[in-house]
């Protein structure tokens, strides 16, 4: 699949010259005037710290005594027999709190104290990242307010509940049906009333500038372990490196290492969904189209007026209609491919990592997992085999289990077409993974 995705993602437009704080065209910093002050402030606060040796010694003690790095790389035994492949996962699911989410909320809430914000804020939609964040305050001694759509809340009443308990409030907002789009909205409004002593710290690779470059630069440190890691193990790089994307945050972090690494393939496994019907997956890149969404220029889901699409996946941390700029880069620049892997796939996934390796990985997880078996599947056809994969972990699944046994109990749903691409779309055709 590698050559034809990268042939059809190349670059239409000239060569730019970089901008600050764009990816090729992607990025920069669609905003209200009103936050520009706000996002010079830091930019200017994460040169200076990111470049202070002192910053990084706390960032990396706390990464180590408190987090739990590095974390570990596994060579999935089992797994490598039946598939027939050599695969190591990078075990993101090891860290506290679950996931590689704390990387990015430990970075950012220490860069808060050293700005000395009094206050941090941030939306969440499914309540990991809300859960990260207010872990992460905690720890800074700095109060929390995470804003969540009031529909989200009663669904995730649990994870709102762990982020009081964890000092922090939490606000529904946007009425009734109100959903991530709303909390976005309302941490922008209450940014832009208290700059001068607020925080706000996004949960992925997305928003506008510096935001994506500070979540990137703080995720790296999972490639950099990792790579380092396999070259220990295995004697030489992976063919190729997996990861699931949703804002694209583990995704970045992982990839990033090995960017330079031409002979290595990048694969990002976005949410398929049901099917790649608007309002069915959520799948940005496979599916979306340029557009402007939370202050990036980024590939987004929407009508052909600019209406963000409804999204599905059933990984709630995937459920976001549009992606990192700088994967929107990437692509076009044919350095990274993408496919979309539906929900079918990826609980297959889910349950094989469980019974071969004992290990649940989160819902995310098992779109990468999915989209790596797919994988070893087509080399094979080729006539290739054995090859050596690496996968992030991104997370684990204790808190998918309720959901899982919910679709486990589901009737089976009536088979869909094994592949199927964008009906109209800017964007270039990329494989869609089916179950089976
Ligand atoms: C939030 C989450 C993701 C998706 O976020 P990215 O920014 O795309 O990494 C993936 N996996 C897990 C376990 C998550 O919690």
């Amino acid at each position: 699949m590698s050559k034809k995705i990268a042939k059809k993602a190349a670059p239409a437009t000239p060569k730019l010259p970089p901008r600050e704080g764009y990816f090729g065209e992607f990025g920069g910093r669609y905003v209200s005037e009103l936050l520009i002050p706000a996002l010079d402030e830091l930019t200017a606060a994460w040169k200076k710290f990111s470049a202070d040796s002192k910053f990084q010694k706390e960032l990396q003690r706390l990464l180590n005594e408190y987090a739990g790095r590095p974390t570990l790389l596994s060579f999935a035994a089992n797994l490598s027999a039946k598939w027939g492949a050599q695969v190591y996962l990078k075990r993101e699911d090891l860290l506290h709190t679950g996931s590689h989410k704390i990387n990015n909320t430990l970075g950012q809430a220490l860069l808060a104290s050293r700005m000395k914000k009094k206050r941090i804020i941030a939306e969440t939609g499914a309540g990991q990242h809300g859960v990260a964040t207010a872990t992460a305050a905690a720890l800074m001694q700095i109060p929390a307010h995470i804003y969540m759509g009031s529909e989200d809340l009663r669904r995730q009443a649990l994870n709102a509940f762990r982020m009081r308990l964890l000092g922090a409030t939490v606000s529904g907002v946007g009425g009734e049906h109100g959903t991530l789009r709303d909390a976005v909205n309302e941490a922008l409004r209450d940014w832009a009333r208290n700059v001068d002593d607020t925080y706000y710290l996004i949960g992925s690779a997305i928003g506008p500038h510096p935001y994506p470059t500070i979540v990137r630069t703080l995720q790296s440190v999972i490639g950099r372990e990792a790579r380092a890691q396999i070259l220990k193990a295995a004697g030489r790089l992976p063919e190729a490196v997996f990861a699931c994307v949703g804002g694209g945050s583990n995704a970045l972090g992982i990839f990033y290492a090995f960017l330079k690494d031409k002979g290595v393939k990048l694969i990002g496994a976005e949410a398929g969904g049901r099917n790649l019907n608007p309002g069915n997956h959520a799948a940005s890149l496979t599916a979306g189209k340029p557009g402007i969404l939370q202050g990036a220029l980024t590939y987004v889901l929407q009508s052909a007026d600019g209406q963000v699409h409804n999204v599905h996946s059933v990984s709630a941390g995937l459920d976001y209609p549009g992606v990192g700029p700088e994967h929107a880069y990437l692509l076009q620049q044919g350095r990274t491919q993408y496919v979309a892997v539906r929900d079918k796939a990826a609980l297959e996934a889910f349950k094989e990592l469980a019974e071969e390796e004992g290990i649940l990985p989160a819902l995310e997880t098992a779109h990468a997992l999915a989209a790596a078996k797919e994988y070893v599947q087509e080399q094979r056809k080729a006539g290739r085999k054995n090859p050596l994969l690496l996968i992030c972990l991104s997370g684990r699944g204790d808190k998918d289990v309720q959901e899982v046994e919910r679709l486990m109990a589901l009737p089976p749903e009536p088979e869909q077409e094994a592949v199927e691409v964008a009906p109209v779309s800017t964007a270039p055709k990329v494989k869609v993974i089916s179950a089976g």
